[in-house]
């Protein structure tokens, strides 16, 4: 049966129940979603693609994170979705829910705007913002939420235990049978994080995040891969940055790579500038200058085959892949060569 079981700290709730592996090789790997309660129907509909597509075989377990308590309400939907008969293969014995779920709040000092930020000069800047309309131009919480995902999320006691995460957001479809696992695909290859879709920042959002880059790259010179993809990242061998990044609203990744010394000096380094208030310096490009600097560029992979949407935008595979995977999206209808898409600068590096 499903029950809170011991010993979590009281800010989290943690369903448990036995199942049966249905691989006997598994990665250390859970999904993370950051959510709020408002959240729950986007919440439930990016579940049910994801079991549907690929987890109802392979039942790797869902850890749910929120700055806020998460309402019974939406513990409720998500755990009775989770334990539908409907989502199970025949063979599956289990009664309740065969993917562990558990549900965690995030310590404050992990989410708030730190004290020491300059609040005037930060207002200044999300007023700039606006003016210039940029999306969550003049967002507080967004910028929480961004620096979270940059520096934090991985420390989460709940995501302790793991080594793997493939972040999931409200709403956003898998179009396509994996029929395989990318957990195991990242592990046995030795990659340290993926990709579906690859674009431009807002220029607005990021002004001096390269600078910053660069102090640090002249500070820290030793944690600068020999092999890494600067080319990814920077048109002229690292005087400006182009803008582009990984889309990180999909992600599945090596958390072992932000806890390590690189991106721990690098993202502390950030912080400092307090660029995650007084610009708007997103997940997806503090993450995607990492991957670039210090890893491999052979650790970075893109995942052709993974049918994904996020609004505005899309990656449906074509050919084989489109229809061994059964995917339900119109392979014209892809981000991937138009014109604001980085994936020709990622596959020129190799
Ligand atoms: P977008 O994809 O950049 O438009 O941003 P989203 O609104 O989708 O937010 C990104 C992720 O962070 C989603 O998983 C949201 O549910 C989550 N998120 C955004 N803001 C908050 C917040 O204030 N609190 C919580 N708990 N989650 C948030
Ligand atoms: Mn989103």
């Amino acid at each position: 049966t499903t029950a809170a079981v011991e010993p979590y700290p009281s800010n989290t709730t943690v369903f448990q129940s036995f199942h049966n592996d249905t691989q006997e090789h598994r990665a250390n790997a859970t999904f993370v979603f950051l959510a709020r309660n408002s959240d729950i129907n986007g919440v439930v509909a990016s579940i049910q693609s994801m079991e549907d597509r690929f987890n109802k075989k392979y039942n790797y377990p869902w850890v749910f994170l929120n700055d806020e308590p998460f309402t019974e309400e939406f513990k409720r939907c998500v755990v009775s979705l989770l334990s539908s008969p409907t989502l199970t293969l025949p063979r599956r014995v289990s009664v309740l829910t065969d993917a562990n779920v558990s549900f965690g709040l995030i310590p404050p000092e992990h989410w708030n705007q730190p004290e020491w930020i300059d609040e005037d000069r930060a207002r200044m800047g999300r007023q700039k913002m606006m003016m210039k309309g940029i999306i969550y131009g003049g967002s507080v919480p967004y910028r929480n939420m961004c620096r979270f995902n940059s520096g934090f999320f991985f420390k989460h006691e709940l995501l302790q235990p793991y080594r793997y995460y493939w972040r999931v957001e409200p709403n956003v479809k898998f179009f396509c049978d994996l029929e395989y696992d990318p957990f195991l695909y990242m592990e046995e290859h030795d990659k340290v994080y993926s990709f579906t879709i690859s674009l431009e920042e807002h220029e607005p959002t990021v002004p001096t995040l390269w600078d910053s880059v660069k102090e640090f790259i002249e500070e820290y010179p030793q944690f600068i891969e020999p092999q890494n993809s600067m080319e990814f990242v920077s048109n002229d061998g690292g005087i400006k940055y182009n803008l582009c990044h990984y889309w990180s609203n999909f992600e599945i990744a090596d958390m072992n790579f932000w806890r390590g010394e690189a991106y721990t000096t690098f993202f502390e380094y950030l912080e400092e500038k307090g660029g995650f208030y007084y610009e708007r310096w997103g997940d997806a490009p503090v993450h995607s200058i990492a991957a670039s600097l210090f890893a491999r560029r052979d650790q970075i992979h893109f995942f052709r085959d993974i049918g994904y949407r996020h609004e505005n935008f899309q990656h449906c595979p074509s050919g084989d892949q489109w229809s061994q995977g059964r995917c339900a999206c119109d392979p014209q209808d892809s981000f991937d060569y138009t014109d604001h898409s980085c994936l020709k600068r990622f596959e020129s590096l190799f």
